[in-house]
């Protein structure tokens, strides 16, 4: 099997591919319990997984895992280990808003304030901006599935076919069930949208212009 680096823009749909691909591995190869969702690492058969900063905090994994997430924190054993030719990636995004309202939401819940957050929106897409710009614009690997977090919500059989294939190109994949998603839309109604405005348009210019503009604090 190929050793895949998961990358992640944050709340984009990683626990849910990693949670299909324990069910689809589990179903095959194991009489034993599916390991918890949020399990940092896990062996199902032919199959493991390792999520960087819970478990090994290294790149790769020296468990020789299938897959392992990391989010792009620009380190540069990343940068080393990502230009390889034999790494293959899945590469995970999701629209600008919902991803940063759904990692608001998540660090509201860890202790940041209301007050911070139209400073905080504004960081955000700038480091949303710049993930999609590396991973996904100009991303030329040839061994990557590009994710959205909506087609995958829309498609999920599809999807995982997608990542199957990359995992084990030997293997032909039968994904015939469709998996269930807990995917609620958000409501947007308790947010200042000034901040939310503010980003689209910053997403807009970026892309606009398509390259990063000069970074000032
Ligand atoms: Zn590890």
């Amino acid at each position: 099997m190929a050793q895949v680096q998961g990358v992640s823009w944050p709340r984009s749909g990683h626990h849910l591919l990693i949670e299909q691909l324990k069910k689809h591995y589990h179903l095959q190869h194991s009489d034993e319990p599916l390991p918890p969702i949020q399990a940092a690492f896990c062996r199902i058969g032919p199959f493991s997984y390792c999520e960087h900063f819970r478990h090994c905090r290294r790149i790769p994994c020296p468990e020789n895992v299938t897959i392992q997430k990391c989010h792009d924190h620009r380190t540069s054993e990343l940068e080393h280990w990502i230009s390889r030719p034999d790494v293959k990636h899945v590469v995970q995004w999701r629209h600008p808003v919902s991803s940063i309202v759904s990692l608001w939401e998540w660090h509201k819940g860890r202790g940041l304030h209301t007050a911070a957050w139209s400073k905080w929106v504004i960081l955000q897409s700038r480091a949303w901006c710049r993930f999609m710009m590396k991973w996904v614009y100009q991303n030329a690997h040839h061994q990557t599935v590009l994710m959205s977090y909506e087609d995958q919500v829309r498609r999920p059989a599809h999807c995982l076919a997608r990542v199957l294939s990359l995992i084990d190109p030997a293997q032909t994949v039968q994904v015939d069930k469709l998996i269930e998603t807990n995917f609620r839309p958000k409501n947007y109604d308790e947010y200042d949208l000034e901040p939310i405005i503010m980003c689209t348009r910053y997403v807009r210019d970026v892309f606009n212009m398509g390259e990063m503009p000069d970074e000032k604090p």
